[in-house]
């Protein structure tokens, strides 16, 4: 089973890239954020609760996400693997994960973080909020505070996934052309399989 954490900024990719790898791989793509976005379409008591931290760029409360999350796997029990875009995203969330993903024993093969800097970010945000119609686009404040929220909450889970999994962990220049980035991820993912089937 191929399970992938795809772990970055908003705006670094994750959610383009998680798109292409989860396609080519037939995987299960699982991004909190857009099950979020269609629960507040949908008007969910979900959705109406998320929508209050969404708007202004700060995170949905760790316990919703995380049941959240649970949900969505009891759902897609048959798939072959996962690619998890936006989760985790605070410690909480990481350790909770690692729980939840031991019990149902399908550990985590590769976490791959794409480097994008702050300027290109906030770039790419904005140029992405004149089609997206998503409001937390359209705002440079509320995409800088998204940012900050990542900087002070979500980035120290480096530390955790080197500490935790060490070489499975990998940094990718999100800077790239979007086919030359899914190359890149893909060579990782051929290596991952060379290398697990070795064992
Ligand atoms: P995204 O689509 O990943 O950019 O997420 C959009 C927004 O959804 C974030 O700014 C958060 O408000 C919320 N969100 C998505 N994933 C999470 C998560 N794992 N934890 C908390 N909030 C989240």
């Amino acid at each position: 089973m191929m399970n992938l954490v795809f772990f970055g900024p908003p705006g670094s990719g994750k959610g383009t890239q998680a798109e292409i790898i989860a396609s080519n791989m037939e995987l299960k793509h699982i991004s909190t954020g857009d099950i979020f976005r269609k629960n507040i379409k949908e008007k969910t008591e979900l959705g109406i609760m998320a929508q209050a931290y969404m708007k202004e760029g700060k995170l949905v409360p760790d316990q919703l996400t995380i049941n959240l999350l649970s949900n969505e796997l009891d759902m897609c029990r048959s798939s072959k693997g996962f690619i998890f875009d936006g989760f985790p995203r605070t410690l909480t969330q990481a350790e909770s994960f690692d729980k939840l993903l031991s019990v149902k024993n399908m550990p985590i093969s590769l976490v791959i973080s794409l480097e994008v800097s702050e300027n290109e970010l906030v770039y790419r945000l904005l140029e992405r909020g004149k089609v997206s119609g998503r409001v937390d686009d359209q705002d440079e404040n509320i995409i800088r505070n998204r940012i900050q929220v990542y900087n002070k909450e979500t980035s120290i889970l480096k530390d955790y996934y080197v500490n935790t999994i060490n070489e499975y962990f990998i940094s990718i220049n999100g800077e790239k052309n979007i086919d030359v980035i899914s190359e890149d991820i893909s060579l990782y993912i051929k290596n991952f399989i060379v290398n697990s089937h070795k064992l």
